[in-house]
């Protein structure tokens, strides 16, 4: 049998909820089977408002070193925003996507059960942009005879717009693997570009002509993976009303934006919905939901969105046979439905959610 492949996974709880929701991340981690060949080794790492109201800095140079030296991924809990713009902080998840070009933010969501607005399974995969377009932040404001008039810049480039739409392809040739496996044909493998091309022709049209291009290539048509393109209004209006029909959606950061917390709302539950931060030989998984202060320290944090993130954070690490133990074990927690957290109506605590998932792993 090969050598287990030793992981070094980087913990950043960052604040509130982040706490309890990061260790049982780790917990899900440690109890994978070992005949999966895999190892894990772990280094506990801050970042956060806590962090800043403490030394003054958000994200510490040795976290974003120990990433970048030693780590092959990361998990990210959430940090609290502060109400009022505070002098000297900016959100450390925003520095690091930078800091360690992870330029994808990818969003899989999935109902856990058929619902009277949505009859059939939702199981997409929103995969945005995450260095440019309107995120430029490259403003002006400039006086004129009728009054101020403020600008921004859009900057759209052939390098991001192709590389996102690779991995979009890459992403939606998994699933298709992952389904035949389970010999699943409920769905055919789709990749859908959303952009404005028809107002933005130069902008939005290189978003489209580029992700087309990358979508052409030969592995993605072996893989059976189909491409379609959808004005982005057409596609927010169609997702709502029709979301079982999408796998794959590719798109700038700003529809991005809208499109992945449009997605996350489909599913109701913030404590359901993983993410991930994902560049090249790099993927930090992080939960969609914030630190929820309302219930932190009360230990009933729903875990299911960082369970889920640590799985997402495995596929990108060419790790898909532990992240499918991973999915399956938490579907099996939901679809069973007795022990949940009270978010979605039950009375377990984080805990008891964590030791039923890693029963069923
Ligand atoms: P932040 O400023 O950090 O985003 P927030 O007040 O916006 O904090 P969110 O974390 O975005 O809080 O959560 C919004 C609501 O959803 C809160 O009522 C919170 O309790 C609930 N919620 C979010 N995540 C979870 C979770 N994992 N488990 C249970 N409830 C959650
Ligand atoms: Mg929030």
């Amino acid at each position: 049998m090969a050598a287990a492949r030793t992981l070094r996974i980087g913990l950043i709880p960052g604040d509130g909820i982040g706490r309890e929701v990061i260790p049982a991340g780790r917990r899900i981690l440690e109890a994978l089977p070992s005949s999966l060949g895999l190892k894990f080794s772990f280094v506990d790492l801050e970042a956060g408002f806590d962090t800043f109201k403490q030394t003054g800095v958000a994200l510490p140079d040795r976290t974003v070193d120990t990433l970048k030296k030693e780590c092959d991924g990361a998990l990210f809990g959430a940090v609290s925003s502060p109400t009022t713009a505070t002098k000297g902080y900016s959100s450390p998840i925003v520095a690091l996507r930078k800091k360690l070009d992870l330029y994808a933010n990818v969003r899989p969501v999935k109902s856990v059960a058929p619902s009277p607005a949505y009859p059939e399974p939702i199981d997409l995969v929103t995969v945005r942009e995450n260095t440019e377009d309107l995120y430029v932040k490259e403003e002006r404001t400039y006086d004129t005879p009728d009054g101020p008039v403020a600008e921004a810049i859009k900057r759209i480039s052939t390098r991001a717009s192709t590389r996102i739409a690779t991995m979009a392809g890459e992403i939606a040739a998994r699933r298709a693997r992952v389904r035949q496996s389970l010999g699943d044909n409920s769905k055919q493998a789709l990749v859908t570009v959303t952009h404005k091309s028809n107002v933005l022709p130069q902008t939005d049209g290189l978003f489209r002509s580029a992700s087309f291009a990358a979508l052409a290539q030969q592995r993605f048509k072996d893989a059976g993976v189909k491409v379609e393109e959808q004005i982005i209004d057409s596609m927010l209006y169609k997702l709502v009303l029709q979301p079982a029909y999408y796998d794959v959606i590719v798109a700038p950061n700003l529809y991005g934006d809208l499109l992945s917390d449009t997605a996350a709302a489909l599913v109701k539950s913030l404590g359901l919905v993983p993410s991930a931060n994902v560049g090249d030989g790099f993927a930090i998984g992080e939960p969609c939901h914030g630190s929820a202060p309302d219930i932190a320290g009360k230990g009933i944090s729903n875990p299911i969105a960082t369970l889920r993130s640590v799985a997402l954070m495995l596929d990108f690490l060419n790790e898909e046979e532990a992240a499918a133990r991973i999915y399956k074990a938490v579907d099996g927690n939901l679809a069973e439905g007795k022990l949940l957290t009270p978010d979605m109506g039950g009375k377990a605590r984080t805990d008891e959610v964590v030791e039923d998932v890693i029963r069923r792993l």
